[in-house]
Parts: C-alpha cells; structure tokens; sequence
C-alpha cells in the first residue's frame, strides 16, 4: 500500500503520532488554515459556544496543542463576565511551546500548560467542571482509556465534549471529500510545510476513525451519561457530549 502509516501496530502508534506532531508544530496553525480554508476555526467557535462554560469552570483541554480551544474559552468567559480557568494538556512538548508563545504574543496569562498523556491524565480523580478534546482523539492510540481516564479527572456533574472528523452519510459529498482530503492534503502538506507523510498520516486516521454512532456508544462505556453528537459540515465533523453524574 502506498499509505505509509496504514500498517502501523497500536505499539507504534504512540511513537508515530508523536513524531508527526514534533515535525508539523511550526506549520500546524498556517496548515490548519489552509487545509479547511479557516473553517477549522468555525468548528471551535460553535464547539466552546455548545459548551457555553458557566462561571466557575474549570476546564481540562486535552491534546490541547497550540492553544486554540484554550483561547476561545478565556475570550468566552471574558465576554461573559465569568470567572474560570484552563489546563491544556497535551502529550508533545513542541505543541505547547508554539501554544505558550502565542499565548504570549497575546497576552493570555493565566493558562495553565501541562505535558501529559490522556490515557493516563496527571491529575488527581475529580477536580475538572469540564474536558474538551478537540482534534485529539483520534491521535490516541487508545481511545477507550482516554475516554475512561476524562471520566475520572471530572467532577460528578462535569462535561465531556470531544470535537473530531467524522463520517460525511451523504454518498455524492463523500467522494467528493475523499478526493478532496486523499490527493489534496498531502499535496498541499508537501508543498507548503515539506511534509507529505504527515498530512498522509492525517488524511488516514481520519479515515479510520469511528463514526458518530460508534463513538458515542464508547462514550456511554466509559461511564457517561446524556451522550449526544451534532453533525457540523454534514458529519465533516462531529461535535460529542456526555455527562459524569
Ligand atoms: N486541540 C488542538 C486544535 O484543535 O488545534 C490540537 C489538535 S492536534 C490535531 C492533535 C494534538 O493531540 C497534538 O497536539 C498532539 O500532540 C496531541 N496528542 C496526540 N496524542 C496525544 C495523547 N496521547 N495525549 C495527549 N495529547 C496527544
């Protein structure tokens, strides 16, 4: 097969993901952008607006990377008025140092940033009102010990939302999309940041990751209740949310 990263063992899988993100940290914020044609930033804004933090939050990004679901969150809670704070988490060392230096560039303080794997959180059992995992998910490589270890770290009562691609149902758009992200992304991630292994990687573990229903039946496994996921794009992306009681 000429998808490099389809044969991968769930061993390697941890290694790979890490080396992908060390090499595409500098480029992932232009790449985002340019790969959705700034949509990405659509998708965040309605997803910390379904969370519609209340006062008080305290929110753990996981996978967190370079700050984007951190920032809206600060902006969120600013323009409300509310008090709350946020912990980015994230496995890769090179994400959060391009995350904290824009975090500097513009001027949010009072974010925490933590390194840390989230099959296996570095905080204590219930001490977050919420978890977000935005664009995270699928880079894990096992998703039902994330899921298990957000439901620990919360407090009964907190929220866990997840904002990941997910599966387009409507066939004509789905060819569509898969020619669009098979043979552009790579291109793209080729000529822009000189990497096509990476975006290839990305393009795959989209493709591979489970679809609406399938995530939200391992959410409810992990212990969460009320699960429900809004499509946002026609199911480009998808939107999960679930509760710890
Ligand atoms: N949430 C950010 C956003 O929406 O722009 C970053 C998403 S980026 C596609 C995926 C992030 O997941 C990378 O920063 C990567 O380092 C992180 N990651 C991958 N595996 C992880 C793990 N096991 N635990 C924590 N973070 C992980």
């Amino acid at each position: 097969t000429h998808f490099g990263f389809e044969t991968v063992k769930e061993s390697e899988k941890t290694q790979k993901v890490s080396e992908v993100f060390h090499r595409v940290a500098d480029t992932y914020d232009l790449m985002n952008d340019v790969m959705s044609a700034g949509v990405h930033r659509l998708w965040k804004d309605v997803f910390v607006e379904r969370l519609s933090p209340p006062s008080g939050t305290r929110l753990l990004d996981v996978a967190g990377g370079t700050g984007d679901i951190a920032f809206r969150f600060v902006n969120y809670l600013k323009n409300a008025g509310h008090t709350g704070n946020v912990t980015v988490c994230d496995i890769n060392p090179d994400m959060l140092r391009v995350g904290q230096d824009r975090a500097r560039q513009k001027h949010y303080t009072d974010i925490d940033w933590v390194e840390g794997n989230a099959e296996e959180l570095p905080f204590p059992d219930n001490c977050f009102t919420a978890y977000t995992i935005a664009f995270g998910l699928r880079n894990v490589t096992r998703t039902d010990l994330a899921l298990k270890e957000a439901w620990r770290v919360l407090k009964p009562g907190g929220r866990f939302m997840c904002l990941e691609f997910s599966h387009v149902a409507n066939e004509p758009l789905r060819w569509l999309y898969d020619r669009y992200s098979f043979q552009m992304i790579p291109a793209m991630g080729q000529v822009i940041a000189g990497d096509w292994k990476s975006y290839q990687y990305l393009v795959e573990s989209i493709r591979k990751f489970p679809d609406q229903e399938t995530l939200a039946g391992m959410i409810e496994s992990a212990g969460f209740w009320s699960v429900s996921y809004e499509n946002l794009t026609f199911g480009c992306v998808a939107i999960h949310s679930g509760f710890k009681l």
